[in-house]
Formats: structure tokens, C-alpha cells, sequence
């Protein structure tokens, strides 16, 4: 990664970052036309993805238009494919939304459509996943992705998204996994951002998961399926939708 995204990624808040790339990057998009990529989030098509990354860049990351990255087009094509969540009328709750999901959600589900974050002012309510000001079983679906990672207490956090919601509920769960660690590292000596990008990656991460990863959703209470872009994904759409080697972690609450 360039010194200049570096810097600007340490020192602005996520707020300022995102509202300035969302006008640089559909600007540098427009170098990018051409067919052989193909972005399902927003639909468009285009020479390359960006390169985008923060411990290292990879190749065909980011879509130039709605800056999906590699796991959004992996979510987004397998909630097409292999669920109802574009026909059903469901009550969601997107904890720290993605800029290229909030508008297709919204279009989805309109005031059904609750966004929640603890900073971003894309959010329409203000709450700290861990303690939500939300009622027992009010949701259908919650997404929450790379959120478990930054929090003090990701059980606290797990048992709020269990708590909030509803019996034959779904929702997605997705944190970054290394799975060449067995067990998840954490340390909580660990507290300024300087020691914690040394221990963890990034100055704002408080562990790395591990193979655990499953076993932990499991822990607060859902049923988990692990799901890779072979399961439902050719070869061919593989590399045309770039899609990396994410994996998706699905949740149900009996
Ligand atoms: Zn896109």
C-alpha cells in the first residue's frame, strides 16, 4: 500500500476516509473501462479491480465503482444464489454498514432496513455492538462484518447479536481469519495502537481469529456453517467477480 493511503488511513477517522473515497475512486473508475471483470454488487463491468489492502495490497481488490471489495462480491453472490434475502420481507440489522450495500439494502427493505454503528455516520443509530439498545428477537437477519476484531468483548458482542435476534433467524458473521493459527490470538497488555499493529496487524484490532473462529459463534449459541466460493462458484466466476479466498460464515438461531 502506498505511503499516502498508509497515512491517511492512520490518521483520518472512518467517516472522513470513506466520504473521501467515495468521490476519488469512482473518479479513478473511469480509467479502469473495459469487460473482463464484473462487479455483482453494483452490477458494472471493467478492465480491473483496484488494488487495495492495508497489511499488503492485493491485486483486484476493489471495485472501482461501489468499492465492493473481494468478500462483499463473495456475500452478495451467494445471498443471490442460495437464499431468499432479495425476495423476503425481513427486518435486518446491518451493524457497521458497507458504503456498497447501503443503498441496495435500503431499496430492499426500506424502513425494515436498521443500520447501526458506533461512529460512522452512514449508521442510523449510534451503539456500541456489545450493550445494543435493541429488543429480544427483534430481527430477522443481522449482518456484522469485521467488527468482532475490534471489540473489547467479542462474547459480549456474539450474545447481543444472538439476543437481538429472532428464533429462525439468520445472519452473517464475517471477521478476518487466519487460518494458519489454531487458536485465536489475544492479548490485553496489548493497548496502544502502536503495540497492537505489532501484535495484531493494525493499530485498531484487538486479536487475530483463528481455525477457532467457528467454534466461537457456535459458543454464543448459533448453529455455523462455513462456506467457501468453490461451494457454489465456477472456476471462470471465480475470477470474472474477483473473489478471493474469504470464506463465509453463516449463523442460525434455532
Ligand atoms: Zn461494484
Amino acid at each position: 500500500m502506498g505511503r499516502l493511503t498508509k497515512y491517511v488511513l492512520n490518521h483520518l477517522s472512518r467517516p472522513t476516509v470513506q466520504r473521501i473515497a467515495g468521490v476519488v475512486i469512482p473518479a479513478a473508475g473511469l480509467f479502469m473501462r473495459g469487460r473482463r471483470v464484473e462487479c455483482p454488487v453494483c452490477g458494472k463491468r471493467f478492465r480491473k479491480f483496484f488494488s487495495y489492502g492495508y497489511v499488503s495490497s492485493r491485486s483486484g481488490a476493489l471495485c472501482p465503482h461501489c468499492m465492493s471489495l473481494e468478500r462483499h462480491r463473495l456475500l452478495w453472490l451467494w445471498l443471490e444464489r442460495k437464499t431468499d434475502f432479495f425476495s423476503a420481507p425481513y427486518r435486518l440489522l446491518h451493524i457497521a454498514p458497507e458504503h456498497c450495500f447501503l443503498r441496495p439494502f435500503e431499496r430492499l427493505f426500506g424502513e425494515k432496513y436498521v443500520t447501526a454503528d458506533l461512529e460512522s455516520p452512514l449508521a442510523k443509530v449510534k451503539l456500541d455492538v456489545q450493550q445494543m439498545p435493541f429488543d429480544e428477537c427483534e430481527f430477522d437477519v443481522v449482518i456484522c462484518n469485521h467488527i468482532l476484531e475490534h471489540v473489547e468483548d467479542d462474547r459480549k458482542a456474539l450474545s447481543e447479536i444472538f439476543r437481538v435476534m429472532r428464533h429462525s433467524g439468520w445472519g452473517i458473521l464475517l471477521s478476518p481469519v487466519d487460518y494458519g493459527l489454531e487458536v485465536s490470538y489475544e492479548d490485553p497488555t496489548k493497548t496502544t495502537p502502536e503495540e497492537r499493529r505489532e501484535a495484531f496487524g493494525q493499530p485498531d484490532h484487538l486479536r487475530i481469529f483463528g481455525r477457532d473462529y467457528a467454534d466461537r459463534l457456535s459458543s454464543a449459541g448459533f448453529i455455523v456453517e462455513e462456506i467457501r466460493a468453490t461451494d457454489f462458484l465456477s472456476a471462470d466466476e471465480i475470477t470474472r467477480f474477483g473473489i478471493a479466498t474469504d470464506r463465509i460464515h453463516f449463523v442460525r438461531k434455532l
